[in-house]
């Protein structure tokens, strides 16, 4: 797949963020700003609506928003989310396939 840019932050966003599995469909959420996301038929990322981040089951949206506080911390503290403890750690979480439910 093409990278695709943040929504948000227009951070192109490669592979190493997750989007090497995405689908369409498949949720993201931006490691540099926390934007919450969704793949579009064509791969590019559109932001989450309200209404489609309230349809989503609660484990699922419990996970986004760790990982988007994480993301947002690491920000802050100007720590490239790679190397934050706790930003790897949400981002794994975030990657576990049922979050994908397009992918294999
Ligand atoms: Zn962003």
């Amino acid at each position: 797949m093409p990278p695709a840019q943040c929504p948000d932050c227009w951070t192109t966003l490669t592979g190493a963020t997750g989007a090497s599995q995405a689908r369409p469909g498949s949720l993201s959420v931006c490691v540099y700003c926390g934007c919450l996301m969704k793949f579009m038929p064509d791969y590019s990322l559109e932001r989450l609506s309200k209404a489609e981040f309230a349809a989503l089951p609660q484990d699922i949206r419990e996970r986004l928003l760790e990982a988007q506080r994480a993301f947002r911390a690491a920000r802050d503290s100007k720590t490239h989310p790679t190397k934050d403890k706790a930003a790897t750690k949400a981002l794994a979480r975030l990657l576990y396939p049922r979050l994908f439910p397009g992918s294999k």
